[in-house]
């Protein structure tokens, strides 16, 4: 029987450990630990005019990743970045997303990590060009998720790991609620990341951003708008700080490979500033725009 086609917006050729194949007919096994355990991690690049935004840093958190989990990668930078440019052409996409997952593979019953099984490598490709700009002239509204993010004790931070149940569980709230996303509170109630993007304020001025110590995934798109403020001069502060804050900012954004620089005008059904997305969240995109 063929993979039935759930998932229309994936480009037709997958690959599947460095093989290309039509994505009904990919395959892996049902004993593979990232389907049993979450046992592997992923990346997602954004690919614009044919080339991977930030490829190296999204290389070195790879390493950081599968290194964090003990699992080894059996293959080099150049190896993947061949396989993603192969997996465009094979496409003919040159704007695009490719989720790269990789799984500890297929091994013997329990949590024991086998040492002599190979990795499962997938990549896939979705054809992107970006949000439509309604949404970005409207902004976003979101939710405190009642579900917490997990303290750096209790799951690597480094980790980009396939099991996003919590994320899972904040975005289905949001959805029930009426919003279009979901804050996660890291366990201390401090405000810690959205369920695939991390998050800024503005107040007079400056810019704030959760400290690592959250336990945020520390995204790419977070570093580049951080080198962007510094450029453009605009104040910078990491740090804890509580939901009310959120509610006293003048702007807010969450920022990921696919938003870049998303505003949000709601939180918990409160107007965050004047109720629309504000200048220096439209100035960090802009720089954000050209930079890529
Ligand atoms: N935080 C979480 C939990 C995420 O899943 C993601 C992206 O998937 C991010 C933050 C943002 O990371 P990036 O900017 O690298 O896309």
């Amino acid at each position: 029987m063929r993979t039935p086609d759930v998932s229309s917006d994936v480009a037709r050729v997958v690959s599947v450990n460095g093989r290309l194949q039509p994505a009904a007919d990919a395959r892996v096994s049902i004993f593979d630990r990232g389907l049993l355990y979450g046992d592997g991690i992923f990346e997602t690049f954004r690919i614009y005019d044919g080339r991977p935004f930030r490829f190296n840093d999204h290389w070195r958190r790879l390493q950081r990743s599968t290194r964090s989990i003990g699992l080894r990668l059996p293959h080099t930078a150049a190896w993947f970045h061949r396989q993603i440019d192969t997996l465009l052409d094979a496409n003919l996409l040159t704007d695009a997303l490719v989720r790269l997952t990789i799984t500890r593979g297929a091994g013997p019953a329990g949590l024991e990590p086998p040492t002599t099984v190979a990795p499962t490598i997938i990549l896939f490709a979705r054809p992107f060009a970006g949000y439509p700009k309604i949404l970005y002239q409207r902004g976003l509204t979101v939710i405190i998720a009642s579900i917490r993010r997990p303290p750096p004790s209790a799951t690597p931070p480094y980790a980009k790991s396939l099991s996003y149940l919590g994320g899972i569980l904040a975005k289905r709230e949001a959805v029930q609620r009426g919003a279009n996303d979901a804050l996660l509170l890291s366990v201390e109630g401090h405000v810690c990341e959205g369920t695939t993007s991390n998050l800024f304020f503005v107040r007079a001025g400056t810019l704030y951003t959760p400290s690592v110590q959250t336990g945020l995934l520390q995204g790419i798109t977070r570093q580049v708008v951080l080198e962007l403020a510094r450029r453009l001069k605009i104040p910078v502060r990491q740090g804890l700080f509580l939901p009310k804050t959120l509610l006293a900012a003048n702007e807010l954004f969450l920022t990921n490979t696919s938003y870049e620089v998303m505003p949000v005008v709601k939180v918990d059904g409160r107007r965050i500033g004047t109720g629309k997305p504000g200048p220096v969240t439209r100035r960090l995109h802009q720089a954000f725009q050209r930079a890529r």
